[in-house]
């Protein structure tokens, strides 16, 4: 997900542009694309342009109760400041960041978000993630997924039928 600022960058401080969303990105690295919509707005700050806004995708997670997959829509607040490396006038090679890390405007005065979305979006992915907030899990008998129904293994108490059975035998 790329915008161009090479305009943006030549405004005065507090110039902004906003932005509506809407994108396949990889967002979790697997080669799959998701959708990614919401609204962004990109502010000229004095040290390069702040990207903010919240968007919405989802991540493809697995339940800790019953391993299903499922899709689980997450909400990305952001709010990062992209730092130059070339002067967007002169061309000039601008001395790197103090501090190190993804949220550069490249040469071509271009933004890409999508490294921003994917740390985001491992931000908000639950540590143990479940396909519904009431998952009945596998049967630790079976394995069987008892969201599908029950599995018909014998439960921990007794059966009255089975200690009838084992009465005749
Ligand atoms: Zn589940
Ligand atoms: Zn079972």
């Amino acid at each position: 997900m790329q915008i161009n600022v090479s305009q943006l960058l030549k405004e005065p401080i507090g110039a902004t542009r906003d932005y509506q969303v809407s994108e396949i990105v990889d967002v979790t690295g697997d080669g799959n694309g998701r959708k990614v919509q919401g609204e962004i707005r990109l502010l000229r700050t004095h040290r390069g342009i702040l990207v903010r806004g919240v968007l919405r995708t989802e991540v493809e997670l697995t339940c800790s109760r019953c391993l299903t997959v499922f899709n689980c829509p997450v909400t990305l607040n952001v709010d990062e400041e992209y730092i130059p490396t070339v002067d967007v006038v002169s061309g000039v090679p601008l001395s790197s960041p103090e501090e190190p890390g993804p949220f550069i405007i490249d040469e071509h005065h271009v933004i890409d978000l999508t490294e921003a979305i994917r740390q985001y979006s491992l931000l908000v992915i639950p540590m143990k993630p479940l396909c519904r907030e009431d998952c009945a899990g596998l049967c630790p008998n079976c394995g069987h997924n008892l969201n599908q129904g029950p599995c018909g293994c014998p439960l921990k108490e007794v059966d009255p039928r089975w200690s009838e059975l084992s009465k005749l035998l």
